[in-house]
Parts: structure tokens; C-alpha cells; sequence
């Protein structure tokens, strides 16, 4: 097939992740990748500043896991795990018990982020419904989150920036608190959690959970906020008897520079959901931990077992590949990787702070955020960026990034030099 017939196909046929059918978009045509280079139908190469939205945290084709992958095909791809169990999950269990915040000891797999969202939700309402609180049924959160696309996820998301207002009056409406504005290293400002606690204390009876992503709220806005904010969450949750659900999807596996950002509060939330990075950005794949007295808890009420099971529940391949992922991670100095990735963004990106189309600059971790004052033109953008040979995907007001963290210094100094000239080319054509 030629790069035309591809498009072509493409244009008339699939749909991509929020466009439109009608005025589809020029796709770009990737053929392979490598390390942290896209390389397109045409031969030429991108740089990769994406990780592909938070998962390839190891980068491309990756020697380790293709090896993981190819062995376990050997055995199996896939099992059903209704009744049938296995080494790869068993594995990937202890190793994953062993690095998640402690007190996290049931693990429910299933097959994307938005469904752990989807299956942490429904294990806060079988807790409450199994200790006779069936009216502990809503679920509370800030604003600016963002937990995915089915349909509950989307009742916790912003209901501006989370994408899916036209579905609004359609929801569960759910109790909104204004997103956290203590910046992850400013000071903490007491009035908010004054009025989180307002919310508990008048509406407790009737909260299953607190949902909310721990440090980085991601696709709902970028930001960063401070970690006091979630210590003195969870104690205000625990006081009130409203159970803490974190969603880790995009801040697991070290990219906020602690292995899960809960690490920064000190905390362990009583519900956990990953997925994104688990298995190093190969597979869709992901997971939602409990405590063992909470999964006690679910499974002494009636119906007496939890109701959820996906048919790729447990998936043999993707947990053979999370195995290596994290056996990748865990075997090298990534603290000091993702330290020089934020120290080398950090000096870089902060001096576009004084270009007059720029809002705010903030790093975290190996996250690099510029965020514009109008929303971006993407086409004018994007050509921008690609014409300097980076892949970034910019929304909203937003321009960043987060990459690989096997990015070399060198690579690393061309990401942020096209990313800042891009940035200032953009910027001049706008003013
Ligand atoms: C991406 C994301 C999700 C949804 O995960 P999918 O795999 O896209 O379904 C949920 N929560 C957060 C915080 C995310 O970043």
C-alpha cells in the first residue's frame, strides 16, 4: 500500500482519537520506531516528545521487551482468567505489591485505563453497599481532572476542559471542588482544604469516594499542585469515612521522579488504578489495587463477589511485557535519569516564559510544560514542530512534554531547542 493509499483509507474510514469524520486531519504515517525516533512512511524521522501519551517510558522497540513478548508467545498469547490462572500474572503481581504504596495487596487487571477507572468506581460503591451504605452512592472530585472516556469516567472529569461537556446533562452529576491552585512548590493555601473539608463534613453520607489524579492533573490541564494538598486530602477522606481513589495512570512508573506520585504526600490512597506506562507503552493494559480489607469487605455483602471481568482480563502477553517493563526500570538509576531530564527542561523552557504569548512555564519531573495564553492554532503549531523534526501533541493553551527517559543528553538538547524555536517561530507569527 503507498503512503497515499493509506491516507486515503484513513481520511474515509477511521476515526482518531476527538476528530472529525467530515474534515479529517493529515495523519501522520508512521512506519516504525526506534529509541525515542518516529520514523515516517517517507523516511524521515521525528523525534518522540510524547512518550506516546505517558506509556513509552523506555522508548521504542525495545530490545528487553520484544524478548518478553517473544517468549511468552511461545507459551501463550492469551488465556481466559475466569477460572484459570497464571505464572505471567502471578509474576507481575509480587513484583507490582512490592513497588506500590504499602497497603495495596489486591490487584484487578483489565484492558485500559478508562475501564480501572471504570472498576475502581464500582469497587467503591460494592464497599459501601457491602457495609449497608448503599447511600453512600456520588462520587467527589476536583476540577481540571481527567479519568478517562467511558461513561462513568466521564461523570468525574472536568465537566469544561475534560472534553465531553456536550454529554453534561446526560452524567451522574457528582460533587466538583475547584482544582487544587497550591502549586506543587509554592505554599500551601489552608482556605482550599478548609473547603474540602466543608464538602465532606455536610455531604459524607452520601460520598462513596474522592477520585482525583495524585500531584499532575494531565489531559485535564497540566498542572502541578502541592503534595500537602494530598496528605491533608486523604486524612480529611479517612475523617469523614469518604474512600480515596488515586489515578496513577499517567503519573506511575517515575514520571513525576518518585516510582508513584501518592509518594510525594506519603500516602497510600485505598484505591489505586495504573496503566499507561505499566507495560513500558507496548500494550494496552492496566490495573486497579485495593487493600486486602477492602477487597474483604466487597466480597462479604451481597452478591458476594466483585462484578466485573473483562474477556482480556489478565492478559498473559501484557503482563509478561509489564514484568520486563518494570524489571527495566527498577534495574537502573531512573531517579537520576528523570532528575537530569527535569533539571535540563527546567533551565531550557523557563526562559520562554518572558515571550508575551506565554503564560506560565512549570516542570515536573520529566514533564516540561509551556502554557500559552490562547489556546494553540494546532496545524500552525504542529508544522512548526515537525518542520524542526519533534513529535509533540499540543492542546488547549498547552505545549509539552514528556519523554522517553531513555532521551540522551544530546537528544534531549534537540528536543528542547525545537520545542523553544518552534515555540518563538509560532509566537512572532501570532503578535
Ligand atoms: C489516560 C488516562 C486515563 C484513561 O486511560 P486510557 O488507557 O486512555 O483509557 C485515565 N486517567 C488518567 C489520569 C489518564 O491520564
Amino acid at each position: 500500500m503507498t503512503q497515499e493509499e493509506i491516507l486515503s483509507i484513513d481520511h474515509k474510514h477511521i476515526w482518531h482519537p476527538y476528530t472529525s469524520a467530515s474534515r479529517p486531519v493529515d495523519n501522520l504515517v508512521v512506519k516504525k520506531a526506534n529509541g525515542v525516533f518516529l520514523e515516517l512512511e517517507d523516511g524521515s524521522q521525528l523525534m518522540d516528545g510524547m512518550s506516546s501519551w505517558w506509556s513509552t517510558i523506555h522508548g521504542y522497540n525495545v530490545p528487553e521487551l520484544n524478548e518478553a513478548i517473544q517468549q511468552q508467545l511461545e507459551n501463550m498469547a492469551h488465556v481466559m482468567f475466569g477460572g484459570i490462572t497464571h505464572r505471567p500474572a502471578a509474576e507481575l503481581t509480587k513484583k507490582l505489591l512490592q513497588v506500590v504504596p504499602k497497603g495495596l495487596e489486591h490487584v484487578f487487571y483489565s484492558d485500559s485505563g478508562s475501564v480501572a477507572v471504570e472498576v475502581a468506581l464500582k469497587m467503591a460503591l460494592q464497599y459501601w453497599h457491602s457495609k449497608g451504605q448503599g447511600d453512600k452512592n456520588r462520587f467527589a472530585t476536583v476540577r481540571n481532572g481527567y479519568h478517562g472516556d467511558t461513561w462513568h469516567d466521564m461523570s468525574v472529569c472536568d465537566p469544561v476542559t475534560g472534553m465531553h461537556s456536550i454529554f453534561n446533562n446526560r452524567l451522574t452529576p457528582q460533587v466538583f471542588l475547584p482544582a487544587p491552585q497550591s502549586k506543587f512548590d509554592g505554599e500551601l493555601i489552608p482556605e482550599e482544604l478548609e473547603q474540602v473539608e466543608q464538602v465532606l463534613a455536610t455531604q459524607h453520607h452520601e460520598i462513596a469516594a474522592f477520585i482525583l489524579e495524585p500531584i499532575v492533573q494531565g489531559a485535564g490541564g497540566m498542572r502541578f499542585y502541592h503534595p500537602d494538598y494530598l496528605t491533608s486530602l486523604h486524612a480529611l477522606c479517612k475523617q469523614y469515612d469518604v474512600l480515596l481513589i488515586a489515578d496513577e495512570i499517567a503519573t506511575g512508573f517515575g514520571r513525576t521522579g518518585k516510582l508513584f506520585a501518592c509518594e510525594h504526600a506519603g500516602i497510600t490512597p485505598d484505591i489505586m488504578c495504573i496503566g499507561k506506562a505499566l507495560t513500558g507503552g507496548y500494550m494496552s493494559f492496566a490495573a486497579t489495587l485495593c487493600s486486602t480489607d477492602m477487597a474483604n469487605t466487597i466480597s462479604s455483602g451481597a452478591p458476594g463477589v466483585f462484578m466485573h471481568g473483562p474477556t482480556f482480563m489478565g492478559n498473559p502477553l501484557a503482563c509478561a511485557t509489564a514484568i520486563a517493563s518494570l524489571d527495566l526500570l527498577l534495574a537502573k538509576d531512573w531517579q537520576k535519569e528523570i532528575r537530569v531530564i527535569e533539571e535540563h527542561l527546567k533551565t531550557t523552557l523557563t526562559p520562554l516564559q518572558d515571550l508575551d504569548t506565554v503564560e506560565d512555564v512549570r516542570v515536573l519531573g520529566a514533564i516540561g510544560v509551556v502554557e500559552l495564553k490562547e489556546a494553540v492554532d494546532m496545524k500552525a503549531i504542529q508544522d512548526e514542530l515537525t518542520k524542526r523534526g519533534l513529535w509533540l501533541r499540543p492542546f488547549g493553551k498547552l505545549v509539552y512534554t514528556m519523554p522517553p527517559f531513555v532521551i540522551t543528553q544530546n537528544e534531549l538538547e534537540k528536543l528542547t531547542t525545537a520545542m523553544s524555536e518552534s515555540i518563538d517561530a509560532y509566537s512572532k507569527k501570532r503578535l
